[in-house]
């Protein structure tokens, strides 16, 4: 059977190539390749080695690896430029820049995975191995403990929150909600959306004190006055009121126990008739997908990732029933509970 050895051939060549793939994408990003060229498009190997401060072998070697990629493109010249992929989602001042989120891989979940092995037999978070230093809450103790950590996460939140945003804020009728409350909100990006697809809709944005200082860094510059920001811890603290809470990203880095501390302050905090909103990546019933989820599972701390299912019996034990589930063409799925 040539032909299918040959495809298992090349499904097992992208498999073992794809860390040097993944790896090729963050240097040029962290080199400002794209945003190079995005400012003066057709330069060639020479100017660009020049510009970025590197060699001109290193240079023409990732250029070169990055046409191949289809992140740039070039002609016989050679000179480079964006594709259009690269404009879109590789340039900083794109709308939906993934630089923020590709730098946080690089620099954070690049070095647990090079940890996997150990992962996978210990069971544990990696990150004393990683980073030299234990961390109980990942938040408080790593992320938000340098200043330089915290706003290099709070990117990579926020260029997640504001591709995804616009698909979860519109996934389902909320014109009956007032008042919504993002716990763990972050940046506020995800709220923004809310308030431009609801006009009738005020967010509140609910993060640990660290987060909330640095809203102000995030602001889109046409806000409005329908999103605002109050410092608190969810698992201590008392919860604003909302008719809607939203939880984005927020319980796969849980493990149950938490989860339900969490959920029964919400179940606490809310009226019948209120609103959950959730949403993450929900693993397929059977667990053999998405690979982005299962992935990503794989450097967990304390979370896991979870079905639909799993998380509407999480919900249904602290009296929200799931009214509709929804799977986005987007990174991120969505689910609207009703609290009975
Ligand atoms: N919801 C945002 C989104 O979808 O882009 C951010 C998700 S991020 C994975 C988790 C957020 O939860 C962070 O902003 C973090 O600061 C916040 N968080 C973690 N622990 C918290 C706590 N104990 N109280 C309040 N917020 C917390």
């Amino acid at each position: 059977q040539p032909n299918l050895t040959a495809q298992y051939l090349q499904q097992i060549t992208e498999l073992m190539d794809g860390f040097k793939a993944s790896k090729a994408l963050f240097t040029a990003s962290k080199l400002c390749v794209f945003d190079l060229l995005q400012s003066r498009p057709g330069l060639d190997a020479t100017q660009v080695a020049q510009e970025i401060k590197a060699s001109l072998k290193g240079t023409e070697c990732l250029l070169q690896a990055c046409v191949s990629l289809g992140l740039l493109k070039t002609c016989k010249k050679p000179v480079y430029e964006n594709t259009d992929l690269a404009t879109r989602f590789l340039v900083s001042g794109s709308p939906f820049a993934l630089h923020g989120y590709i730098q946080h891989c690089n620099d954070i979940v690049w070095p647990l995975f090079s940890h996997l092995e150990s992962a996978v037999r210990e069971g544990t978070n990696q990150h004393e191995k990683a980073f030299g230093k234990k961390s109980k809450d990942i938040f408080q103790d790593t992320y938000y403990n340098s200043q330089e950590v915290k706003l290099r996460f709070m990117n990579a939140m926020h260029s997640i929150a504001r591709v995804t945003g616009k698909a979860v804020a519109s996934a389902f009728d909320l014109s009956s909600y007032k008042t919504a409350c993002d716990l763990g909100g972050c940046t506020g990006a995800m709220a923004y959306e809310f308030t431009k697809a609801h006009p009738g809709l005020s967010v509140t944005v609910f993060d640990l004190p660290a987060v909330v200082e640095m809203s102000e860094h995030f602001q889109p510059l046409h806000t409005d006055n329908r999103v605002s920001f109050v410092a608190g811890d969810f698992f201590k603290d008392e919860l604003p009121k909302a008719d809607l809470y939203i939880l984005a990203r927020i319980l796969h880095d849980w493990p149950d126990e938490k989860v339900h501390i969490l959920l029964s302050k919400i179940a606490d905090a809310c009226t019948t008739g209120c609103g959950l909103l959730l949403s993450e990546i929900f693993l397929d019933e059977d667990r053999r997908g998405p690979s982005r989820g299962l992935l990503q599972a794989l450097s967990m701390s304390e979370g896991k990732q979870r079905s639909a299912t799993e998380y509407s019996l999480l919900l249904k034990s602290h009296g929200f029933i799931t009214a509709h589930v929804t799977h986005t063409d987007n990174l991120l799925d969505a689910m609207l509970c009703i609290k009975v």
